[in-house]
């Protein structure tokens, strides 16, 4: 007898969607379809080193369509979702409507403001590839206008970079550009002879690496303090506007450069119960990753929040791991579901977390140890290779870091686009 084919519509092709797919992949009891507003899957903890111009967008993307070749029960829908109309069973998206028999929502995250208009409107996120490479952009151009500043306060402006969030993003991208400044600044920019470029560090609570063991916190700190980068904890962002950060303590910092790290919150979903939506905005969702009073819709990854786990009562830290590990068991469970056994609960497997500081410079906290320096950079730098898309990714990654490293002076800083602010027309910026 020839079995029902279930359609599967997956929306987001982050960690999670892909692990899913994975699992699913040339099972002939499933059509999937992957919906993402973009074409390509990317890996966001490589992000900073991407828009610090020391490896290629392209080393840490692939495109979707390339990915699913040969994968003949797999097909990809480029747009962006508007609603969920769970009634009917379909998705509306801005390209079109699909129908579902089950449907996953794993779309992730996007940057929290906390309701700073002025802090969205004018500081550089870090969430995608576009705020990568904006970022890139903007951190070149700016240094170009600070050669040719002459008034004291533009000047001022041009030489602070200001880091609000000292999580792994804030430490990671405030080492980077203190080694460069360092490494290249007076190579690249030999009219600068009276100024340095200020790195300052700025997190509302009484540590960085908040998660993370008080050994990590200690040593990122020391690192970044050798380094010249200027921390400031216990400091809230509270504006930012005419070129000025105004801070808790009523302190100001002039600068043309607020990089914004500071949190995200889970990307809207319209069309569920109000019941189903929880803290951050995250999706609740049982043992199973079935949405609250729904059946055949799932969320995975940092757009669910999941209570069920003993060892996680408030919900799963926002990381990769979650989100690939229910990927993987969501796409055991739908099998499960079609073959009618019972379904197994998402306990979720802490493998440990790390960040890199500097070079040569790296913390870990495994579940029962810590450890740090060479080693941990080693390992950093390892096992953030596996997940990379691709053999060719992966060795092109590998090069261009051992270039990187090797002479300290990676050759991908070009300003590729001018600066557009949000909302207004493309500027002439050096002339
Ligand atoms: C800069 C940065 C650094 C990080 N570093 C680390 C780290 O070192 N270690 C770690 O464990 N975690 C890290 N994380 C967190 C980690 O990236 C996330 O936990 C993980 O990506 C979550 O996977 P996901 O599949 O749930 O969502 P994502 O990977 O965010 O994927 C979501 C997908 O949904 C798509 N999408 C979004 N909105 C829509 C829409 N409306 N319609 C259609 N598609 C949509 C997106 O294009 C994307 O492909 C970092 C995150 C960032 C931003």
């Amino acid at each position: 007898m020839e079995q029902y084919i279930k359609k599967v519509v997956i929306v987001g092709g982050g960690f999670a969607g892909v692990n899913l797919i994975k699992k699913l992949t040339n099972d002939p009891r499933f059509q999937v379809t992957l919906v993402d507003k973009n074409n390509y899957h990317f890996f966001p903890p490589l992000l900073y080193q991407v828009s610090t111009a020391f490896i290629e967008n392209s080393n840490i993307s692939y495109p979707f369509r390339r990915m699913f070749q040969h994968r003949r029960n797999i097909r990809f829908h480029i747009g962006s979702l508007i609603k969920v109309n769970s009634e009917e069973n379909t998705i509306e998206t801005d390209t079109g409507i699909l129908p579902y028999d089950y449907l996953v929502l794993s779309l992730g995250t996007e940057t929290n403001y906390f309701g700073m208009e002025n802090v969205k409107q004018n500081a550089l996120s870090m969430k995608t590839i576009r705020d990568a490479l904006k970022l890139r952009d903007h951190l070149l151009l700016n240094m170009e206008k600070a050669v040719r500043a002459v008034n004291k306060f533009e000047k001022t402006k041009y030489f602070n970079i200001v880091i609000a969030g000292g999580g792994p993003t804030g430490v990671e991208i405030a080492g980077m550009l203190a080694e460069m400044v360092h490494s290249i600044g007076a190579k690249d920019y030999p009219e600068i002879t009276d100024r340095k470029v200020n790195i300052i560090l700025i997190d509302a609570s009484p540590s960085l690496l908040g998660p993370m063991s008080k050994k990590s916190q200690e040593e990122a700190a020391n690192v970044l303090t050798k380094l010249g980068v200027q921390i400031k904890l216990n400091t809230p962002v509270k504006d930012y506007k005419d070129g000025k950060v105004l801070l808790g303590n009523g302190e100001t910092i002039p600068t043309n450069s607020l990089i914004w790290t500071s949190g995200v919150i889970a990307c809207e979903v319209k069309g569920l119960a109000p019941e189903a939506i929880g803290r951050g905005r995250r999706i609740i969702v049982d043992e199973y990753n079935t949405v609250h009073s729904t059946q055949n819709v799932f969320a995975i990854g940092d757009i669910c929040l999941q209570t069920s786990d003993e060892h996680y009562p408030g919900g799963h830290p926002q990381l990769a791991q979650v989100a690939i590990q229910q990927g993987d068991l969501l796409g055991e469970n739908l099998k499960k579901m079609v073959e009618n056994k019972p379904l197994r609960a998402f306990h979720y497997k802490n493998k440990g977390s790390m960040a890199i500081i500097a070079k040569y410079k790296a913390v870990v906290d495994l579940p029962k140890g810590f450890f740090k320096g060479f080693f941990a950079w080693l390992v950093w730098l390892f096992i953030h290779l596996i997940p990379i898309a691709s053999f060719r990714n992966k060795f092109t990654l590998m090069f261009n870091w051992f270039f990187a490293f090797a002479t300290n002076d990676p050759t991908l800083r070009l300003i590729i686009s001018k600066e557009k602010k949000k909302g207004e027309e493309v500027k002439k910026e050096l002339t």
